[in-house]
């Protein structure tokens, strides 16, 4: 339970960074916002996960009117029929609609890490996936998970988590895809989990009609990117090298090439 030191600690924080921001960053954030005030003009929307470690923007450098960043427990997509069946909202299925329908971004990504808290839960909980539970983290994963835990399945029954899964691309969506996780065999096995949910995820932007036209007219861009946050590196799934790839100086042109 967090002391009532903690709780004045937690917001005086945010205020101390407010300060620290109007003495330092604000000047120049000002000029950019100047900027974008009139046409700002998003090139795209990353899906990413609550956890205060991932810290999207300043991974990818984004400047202010870049990028919409959507986050949830997870970095999970729940499918368009969820919603219909359910007459339900969501704020990601309204933020896809924000971002692709009415901005027309041309790049949507999907973008998980290591550690992630909800995916450790995840790997503890994966034998009782289609029992309901009693609390909402537990029952947003059982709900929107299920696809992962089967492909993690397939995995962990190969013996040695060496086997080629196949997905099904909204980027290539006429195509499955191949994929081998973490082919090195560096990260443990709720990180491999985490790395399946994020390429599982880019199935479901084809259920939603509005991503599919623009799926199929090619003007939208899928991706999935995962972070290792104890190491501080990037990684792009290559479709072409069907795993996840570093983001360094080596492999910067050829995964460029896979972004034309
Ligand atoms: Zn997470």
């Amino acid at each position: 339970m967090a002391s009532a030191y903690s709780i004045r600690k937690g917001m005086a924080r945010v205020l101390e960074g407010i300060m620290k921001y109007r003495q330092t960053l604000r000047p120049s954030l000002l000029e950019e916002f100047k900027k974008v005030a009139l046409g700002p003009s998003p090139e795209g929307l990353l899906l990413t996960c609550v956890d205060s470690r991932v810290v999207a923007s300043r991974l990818t450098q984004a400047v202010p009117g870049q990028l919409f960043i959507v986050r949830n427990p997870g970095n999970l997509v729940p499918p368009y029929e969820y919603y219909k069946d359910n007459s339900l909202v969501g704020s990601e299925c309204a933020a896809l609609e924000l971002a692709c329908s009415r901005n027309n971004v041309p790049m949507i990504a999907v973008f998980g890490h290591s550690d992630c808290k909800a995916m450790n839960l995840l790997y503890k909980i994966r034998n009782e996936i289609s029992t309901p539970s009693n609390t909402p983290l537990e029952q947003w994963l059982k709900v929107h998970a299920q696809g992962t835990v089967e492909q993690f399945k397939k995995l962990e029954s190969s013996g040695d988590y060496k086997c080629k899964l196949i997905f099904a691309s909204a980027q290539h969506h006429e195509d499955d895809f191949e994929a081998y996780i973490d082919p090195n065999n560096e990260f443990k096995h709720s990180d491999k989990l985490s790395q399946v949910n994020t390429l599982e995820q880019l199935r479901h932007f084809l259920s939603y009609p509005f991503l599919r036209e623009r799926l199929n007219r090619k003007e939208l861009q899928v991706h999935a990117l995962w972070t290792d946050i104890y190491r501080g590196e990037v990684y792009m799934f290559s479709f072409k090298e069907k795993c996840f790839v570093k983001i360094d100086e080596n492999t910067y042109e050829k995964l460029s090439h896979e972004c034309i």
